[in-house]
């Protein structure tokens, strides 16, 4: 591992922590927040940047009953104008791209090319909902009976709201609110309390968006109690949650026990498996992309290498991905050469730091040990590599959500295929091979709903859905794409005799 200089990072710190506000009916409101506020650190630094409100159900109350009250209007809205709004609104989130991206690192840690891609991918979600018009036309059958007709239209299921997870704090928020809006819904947002900051200047963008009316969009910043307001409203028609699985089946069940309609985006462990006629020249640089970009908190990270063939074949990608790795640049997100960043907080290092200390414990091969100086705010954590005879392990089976890549052995596809599909999770999973055989083969049985064929990161891009499988989701309906419109809309039919 090389280290990367530190920039002066303190340039772009709050001079003071500032408490964040909610965004609600068009203005930014105080929280109520009954216990207090939590910090907001600079991952690479340590420096506060903010204080994050707690806020509780009386807050999102307030913020539910605005948009309730303004979403009516907006559903009358013709769709087209309303299609309009949302490229105004791709248009001011373009112009001040630079200034997110750069937030992004700032409050999450990734590299700045990391943050631009993903405030693009943000971005492309928007465009994408522009073509709401289309996207919304229903369907009818004519003379069903004599002079009969039925027609299906869809209509928005009133107001929603997001729940979004840390590591994409721009792109995520991103995936719903373009498509709730432009479906006719009114949207409340909460993001993660760990780097809320990016949604804040989200909603300073839509802030100057004159054809957004108040109360349509709305922000409301918290943790635990800010959700379960939101899960127990009865003003909130329908969730969507992308995070850990567990806390997915947690959004899926309280939401389902108050009636309402949820998408559960959770966890995942993605596979990346190697067959002997992989090109290495292509797939090592992808794999180390995929295991340690963003220091391996991507929820489409590739964290277990299945290396397919002979012990001789297979050693000698082992040594080139453990060359590789050594030689990636570890620092701040904002410095030149970075290409591992800090992990979000002290105590995510400290979860993977100890779950290498157990692995090797537990008898797997210390390839590549990326555990060295932990830097000014104790975040920063090497890439680490290591090897495990046991299929069913921990390394090989848990998301650990950090600069880990695990390498399992298999004598053949058929062996690999196995291994990827004893997994919990089916998010993604990637096959490098030179033979459009095994890729098919590999198409055809992995049980995975985002596959790579010689791509690191498989992420669709927003005409798509977002389709992880078994417990990467709980709900039926992806982000993005046609599942979006879906998801935002309830269907009514209508049979009509003149
Ligand atoms: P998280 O589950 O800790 O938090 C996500 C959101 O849930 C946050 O807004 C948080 O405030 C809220 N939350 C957390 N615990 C809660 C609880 N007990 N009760 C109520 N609300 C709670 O997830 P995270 O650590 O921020 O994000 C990383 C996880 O997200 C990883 O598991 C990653 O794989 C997953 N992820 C999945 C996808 C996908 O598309 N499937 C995309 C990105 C991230």
């Amino acid at each position: 591992m090389s280290t990367v200089e530190t920039t002066d990072s303190r340039q772009r710190a709050e001079p003071e922590a500032r408490t964040l506000r909610n965004y609600v009916a068009g203005s930014w409101v105080e929280a109520e927040a009954p216990d207090g506020t939590l910090e907001d650190r600079d991952p690479a630094t340590g420096e506060l940047a903010a204080r994050i409100p707690l806020s509780g159900a009386s807050d999102i109350d307030v913020a539910v009953r605005a948009a309730r009250e303004a979403q009516p209007a907006w559903r009358d809205v013709a769709p087209q104008r309303r299609a309009r709004a949302v490229f105004a609104l791709r248009e001011a989130l373009s112009e001040r791209r630079e200034e997110i991206a750069r937030l992004v690192t700032a409050d999450m840690g990734k590299t700045l090319g990391d943050a631009r891609g993903e405030v693009g991918r943000g971005i492309e979600s928007v465009e994408a909902a522009c073509a709401i018009p289309h996207l919304l036309k229903g369907q009818n059958l004519e003379g069903v009976a004599r002079g009969v007709d039925v027609e299906l239209v869809r209509q928005p299921v009133g107001v929603v709201a997001a729940i979004t997870p840390f590591n994409f704090p721009a792109m995520i928020p991103l995936w719903f609110l373009p498509y709730a809006i432009a479906c006719g819904n009114s949207f409340v947002l909460k993001p993660s309390e760990r780097d809320p900051r990016p949604s804040e200047l989200i909603f300073e963008i839509i802030d100057s968006v004159d054809e957004l009316p108040d109360g349509i969009l709305n922000l409301v910043h918290g943790a635990r109690d800010a959700v379960n307001g939101l899960l127990d409203h009865p003003g909130v028609d329908a969730i969507s949650f992308v995070g850990q699985a567990s806390t997915a089946r947690y959004i899926a069940e309280r939401s389902a026990a108050n009636g309402k309609r949820f998408q559960a985006l959770g966890g995942a462990k993605n596979s990346l498996v190697v067959m002997p006629d992989a090109d290495l020249e292509v797939t090592v640089p992808a794999i180390m992309g995929s295991a340690f970009g963003a220091a391996g908190q991507r929820c489409l990270a590739g964290s277990v290498c299945v290396l397919v063939g002979d012990r001789g074949r297979q050693d000698e990608v082992l040594a080139a991905l453990s060359e590789a790795a050594s030689e990636l640049g570890v620092g701040p997100g904002d410095a030149e050469g970075t290409e591992v960043c800090p992990l979000v907080a002290p105590e995510a290092r400290e979860r993977v730091a100890e779950a290498i200390e157990r692995a090797a414990g537990e008898g797997a091969e210390l390839i590549l040990d990326g555990r060295g100086d932990p830097g000014p705010a104790k975040t920063m954590l090497g890439p680490s590599i290591l090897a495990t005879e046991d299929p069913e392990s921990e390394l090989a089976r848990t998301e650990l959500f950090g600069p880990l890549l695990a390498v399992v052995r298999a004598p053949d596809l058929e062996a690999a295929l196995e291994f990827v599909n004893g997994s919990r999770y089916g998010n993604a999973g990637s096959i490098f091979t030179t033979s459009g055989g095994a890729a098919r083969a590999y198409r055809y049985g992995a049980q995975a709903g985002m596959l790579g064929v010689n791509i690191g990161v498989a992420a669709p891009i927003s005409w798509f859905p977002f389709s992880g499988w078994k417990d990467s989701i709980d709900g039926d309906l992806h982000a993005n794409g046609d599942d979006a419109v879906e998801f935002y809309t309830r269907k009514k039919v209508v049979t009509s005799r003149w």
